[in-house]
């Protein structure tokens, strides 16, 4: 059997994977990602490759029809909706699943073409924080961290990370580091339990959104025992003492923390030169979450721990292509390559690139706000790509609403039924991973090809390919005439180049002129230069930004739902869903219940409770344990409304969302719960 090398569809650490059409499944042992080990999920790919369920043919008002039909729909209920309502009337929601080629084409067609930005994606979900705290901190996106630093580290912090679970050959990774060093030290800053926790030789319980406080802490320890790098903040960061006077104005107890818990934390930190603090969803989905993000980095400017090996902070994605998707201006606030939207200068850049008639020149709706211009009727005609936000957003009841309330929306799936594909006018039928060939990023900026061992089935294409049919009967058709992913890839790389004048960090020179084909897994910038090791940063002086961060209150009244991932499953089921090996670990929605709040509920082990929210409630299964603190239930996220006929557990969270990067706080919806 000859097998193909290509990425894994999954999380973001990005492993390569050679796969086989008989379904063999191998870890790549020449990736730099994961050197041949597989996840579960991973090695389970091979058995969600069948072609059940798969929507094959584009549909219209539910009937199968062919594609010049459907796409005619699409195109004439988007120009007709921008020719009365304007080019704001219409959105995208795209996907941190799609390949970087098919983000970048809905990008320019959205933002060059159609002339809105309301274009944002499930990555908004994910690391928005993150991405807002680097741009506020280093002047842009940078994530500027390798998987090596985590390997060469003497001291790993991992702040609101399941890593064992969300991102788990990283976290082999880890392990197998501190089983050849265990003089390494692993510390766990989290309000539950994980099968993480059991890696580390800490565990720090905070308080959900005590990691400000923590931090503020951190920063105030450091300059009252002299560990702050005086001569580095004076050359190459602003903002110090703000930064510290709001610390020093903070109450660390307020993490939750006990006075000798946060003086061993702080006293390790201080005392360790090689600290990586590796920070993910706990982090970012939060209403402070943006400036949780800065809390941490502050600690690191304010230390000089940063740009050299097995230091600094590390936002680890959770989507296989967030990274890619943040390159190309993924996001309804930014533009392609790392290009700000609202700079008129960059916007002429790109439209120069693009030859664009118009460029959107102000922010579209970010995710949460865009399905309220849904709901409010702002929204007359929606795309949705390869996502199912009837799932997976906050209050996603309301969402389901608001999505059957636009006059026109499209589709894009690899599956015949999902809870959104079941309130679209027009379906349309998306190849599949196996079946399609892009490019990805990983956490750690290594573009990867995804390449396709399958046959494409039935009407399947590729969305770069659908978006570019659509684009061209909007009147576009020269603009979008790429006849493969590489010739869109060409053009990425190409702008990149065109935007050498504004000293970004997305250098892809590295790419020019690139075998597509045999494109061997390459991280950005090349020659293993290492982002800030010159202490150069991207503000327009050249230095970093330390930000003032105003500690959140702790509160720890009644029940408040805390959300997440299981370790087999990925998002909403539609692939993990088809392996039953996968569904064997944890077969059926589930809350974890701390047996204090199981005892006031009156509810034990294997009981049926109703969990309500106001918003929603959902029907779980009660596991009791002290892996979760009293007051905070887990309850993953996966489970459909399809596949439980009750309210999904996103249905039970508030659609508040952090004011600066508009990432919704998943982690924090008041629930009472009842047996049922
Ligand atoms: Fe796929 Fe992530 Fe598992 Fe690697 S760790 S095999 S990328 S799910």
């Amino acid at each position: 059997m000859t097998l193909t090398r290509t990425t894994c569809p999954y999380c973001g650490v990005g492993c390569g994977v050679l796969a086989g059409a008989d379904g063999t499944i191998q870890g790549d042992p020449k990736h730099p990602a994961n050197f041949g080990r597989l996840c579960s999920k991973g090695s389970a790919l091979g058995e969600t490759i069948d072609l059940s369920g798969r929507l094959l043919s584009p549909k219209v008002d539910g009937q199968t029809t062919d594609w010049d039909t459907a796409l005619d729909r699409v195109a004439r209920a988007f120009s007709d909706a921008i020719a009365e309502h304007g080019p704001d009337s219409v959105a995208f929601y795209v996907s941190g699943q799609i390949l970087t080629e098919d983000y970048y084409v809905a990008n320019k067609l959205m933002k060059g073409y159609i002339g809105s930005a309301n274009i944002d994606t499930n990555s908004r979900l994910c690391m928005a924080s993150s991405v807002a705290g680097h741009k506020r901190a280093f002047g842009t996106d940078t994530v500027p961290g390798t998987y090596e630093d985590l390997e060469e580290a003497d001291l790993i912090v991992l702040v609101g990370s399941n890593l064992a679970w969300c991102h788990p050959v990283l976290h082999q990774r880890i392990a197998a580091a501190k089983a050849a060093r265990p003089e390494m030290r692993v510390i766990n800053v989290d309000p539950r339990r994980t099968a993480t926790t059991d890696l580390a030789d800490v565990h720090l319980r905070i308080l959900p959104d005590g990691d400000a406080a923590l931090f503020n802490g951190l920063l105030a320890h450091l300059d009252s025992t002299g560990a702050v790098d005086r001569a580095y903040v004076d050359a190459h960061v602003n903002g110090f003492d703000a930064a510290l006077a709001q610390a020093q104005a903070e109450d660390p107890t307020a993490s939750g923390l006990s006075a000798e818990d946060l003086a061993a934390f702080y006293a390790e930190w201080t005392g360790t030169q090689k600290v990586v603090t590796v920070y993910s969803q706990g982090v970012n989905q939060s209403s402070c979450g943006t400036d949780k993000v800065n809390a941490i980095l502050n600690c690191h400017l304010a230390t000089g721990r940063i740009g050299t090996p097995g230091c600094g902070p590390f936002s680890v994605t959770g989507q296989p292509n967030a990274m890619g998707g943040r390159e190309v201006g993924g996001l309804a606030n930014m533009l392609a390559n790392h290009l700000d939207l609202e700079n008129a200068d960059h916007r002429a850049c790109v439209q120069t690139a693009w030859d664009s008639p118009t460029m959107a020149d102000h922010a579209g709706l970010k995710a949460v706000d865009l399905f309220q211009a849904c709901a409010d009727g702002r929204i007359k005609a929606l795309w949705v790509m390869s996502t199912n936000p009837a799932v997976s957003l906050p209050d996603s009841d309301g969402v389901a609403a608001a999505i059957a309330k636009v006059p026109f929306v499209a589709v894009t799936d690899i599956m015949e039924n999902t809870d959104t594909g079941d309130l679209a006018h027009v379906l349309l039928p998306a190849a599949g991973w196996g079946e399609k060939d892009g490019t990805v990023t990983n956490s750690e900026r290594r573009i990867s090809r995804q390449r396709a061992f399958l046959p494409v089935p039935g009407d399947a294409r590729p969305d770069w390919k659908i978006i570019c049919d659509v684009a061209a009967r909007m009147g576009w058709a020269d603009a979008f005439d790429f006849e493969t992913p590489e010739a869109v890839f060409a053009e990425y790389v190409a702008l990149s180049k065109a935007a050498e004048p504004f000293a970004r960090d997305l250098d892809l020179s590295v790419f020019e002129g690139v075998d597509y084909a045999g494109l061997e897994p390459t991280q950005w910038p090349a020659n293993d230069r290492r982002f800030f090791a010159d202490g150069a940063f991207y503000h327009a002086d050249g230095k970093a930004k330390m930000l003032p961060v105003v500690a959140p209150q702790p509160r720890n009244q009644g029940l408040r739902l805390n959300t997440g991932r299981n370790r087999d499953q990925w998002h909403t089921m539609t692939r993990t869903g088809k392996a039953p090996r996968l569904g064997a670990h944890l077969a059926e929605p589930y809350l974890e219940v701390h047996p204090d709040d199981a005892a006031r509920a009156e509810v034990t082990v294997g009981d049926l409770v109703r969990v309500s929210s106001g918003r929603g409630d959902a029907i779980l299964r009660v596991l009791v344990t002290d892996r979760v603190a009293p007051g905070q239930p887990f309850a993953p996220m996966h489970w459909t409304r399809q596949l439980t006929s009750r309210s999904t557990v996103n249905s039970l969270v508030t659609s508040t969302v952090d004011p600066i990067s508009g990432q919704p706080a998943l982690k924090g919806a008041g629930v009472v719960i009842e047996r049922f």
